[in-house]
């Protein structure tokens, strides 16, 4: 691109307000701002793939997290894919991709600090922002570092058929998982969850009662619940445990608009069968970045692990992209495609 035709401005989602229960679009709007010219160590990058996830519907809250929330009157952001257009910090250059958290937007200027060079002749870019990304990589340090999955483990993963989900299912049964169950929002997702994701069981949490189609699908009991959903999920999940069983919370996004919060009222179950709870965030597990990449990497290579992305196209529908992931519309990882 020449200097002539560098972007000056950029387009900007802003949160407008704090959304109260399910997020609606008057919370937010997409403005034009102007964009800085790039200083020392700095790049201005074009945005080619944009990240929806949950955790951003916990930011557009002030509730004490572990992330700081979204101001309001100021721009949202996350993971992204961009294309580097100019480049004043040394080891990038214009042509380079990188996974950087300015999404949100069709430009951005940025301390290389923040961006990580990514190859395109490995994967699709897109795949930086699942598989490949943080999602993935959540998937593979739930189960491997606090499931302690081990040969023969019946597990139970919940949002099965999700970014997080869909991985995970597929890692439990890679790493020797005897039997692998998951549940979901639609027959959709469960018919993929047995095509696709190589569960030996699946059920629609929202045709019954989440406890009874679970004892249906485990008969003698769980080992791992690798927990995406929370709240009735949760519940089943302790009730349904075998001794010295471990749940692990990755997160709990039936929660994230704060509708109707349900408690477990069975956690002295976790006496009974000698079991553990552990909750973590991927991004203080980063030494297992390395076997992440060997190992999800090369089942991917080999084709034994596989990944589906729902895309939605353009800027303009970033907003209804994650308004959508949010509802369930999604199998797999959610992209916005620029
Ligand atoms: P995702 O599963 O691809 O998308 C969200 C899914 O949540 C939707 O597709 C929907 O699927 C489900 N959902 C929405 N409302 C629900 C409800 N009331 N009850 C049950 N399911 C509901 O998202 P993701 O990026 O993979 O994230 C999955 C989980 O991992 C989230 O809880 C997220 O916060 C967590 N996470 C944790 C970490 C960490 O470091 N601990 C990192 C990344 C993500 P259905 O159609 O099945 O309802």
């Amino acid at each position: 691109m020449s200097e002539q035709t560098l972007p000056t401005t950029a387009r900007v989602w802003h949160l407008d307000s704090r959304p109260e229960g399910r997020p609606v679009t008057s919370d937010f709007s997409l403005r034009q701002v102007e964009l800085p010219a790039p200083g020392p160590g700095q790049l201005l990058v074009t945005n080619e793939y944009l990240s929806v996830d949950p955790y951003m519907r916990g930011r557009m809250s002030d509730k004490k997290s572990y992330i700081e929330p979204y101001d309001v009157n100021a721009p949202l952001d996350g993971p992204a894919v961009g294309r580097v257009l100019v480049s004043n910090a040394e080891g990038f250059a214009p042509g380079d991709s990188v996974v950087h958290v300015l999404g949100w937007r069709d430009h951005a200027v940025l301390d290389a600090a923040g961006a990580q060079k990514v190859d395109p002749d490995l994967a699709p870019l897109s795949a930086y922002l699942g598989v490949l990304g943080v999602t993935g990589l959540t998937a593979y340090i739930g189960l491997e570092r606090f499931a302690k999955i081990k040969e023969g483990d019946t597990v139970f993963v919940s949002g099965a058929a999700g970014a997080v989900g869909s991985v995970a299912g597929q890692i439990a049964k890679l790493k020797g998982a005897g039997r692998v169950i998951g549940s979901a929002g639609s027959d959709d997702k469960v018919k993929s969850l047995i095509e696709e994701y190589s569960y030996d069981a699946a059920f629609n949490y929202k045709n019954g009662v989440v406890a009874e189609q679970l004892a249906q699908a485990a008969p003698d009991g769980i080992d791992v619940f690798f927990d995406n959903v929370g709240g009735e999920h949760l519940e089943a999940a302790i009730g349904a445990l075998r001794l010295h069983a471990r749940i692990v919370l990755c997160g709990m996004v039936s929660q994230y608009n704060d509708e109707k919060v349900v408690g477990p009222r069975n956690l002295w179950n976790l006496s009974v069968t000698r079991s553990d709870i552990l909750s973590f965030m991927f991004s203080e597990e980063l030494d297992l970045q390395p076997g992440f990449v060997r190992e999800v990497g090369g089942w991917l290579a080999a084709g034994k692990l596989r990944y589906r992305e729902t895309v939605r196209d353009g800027l303009d529908n970033t907003l209804d992209a994650f308004l959508s992931m949010m509802r369930g519309e999604n199998i797999g990882k959610m992209i916005v495609k620029l």
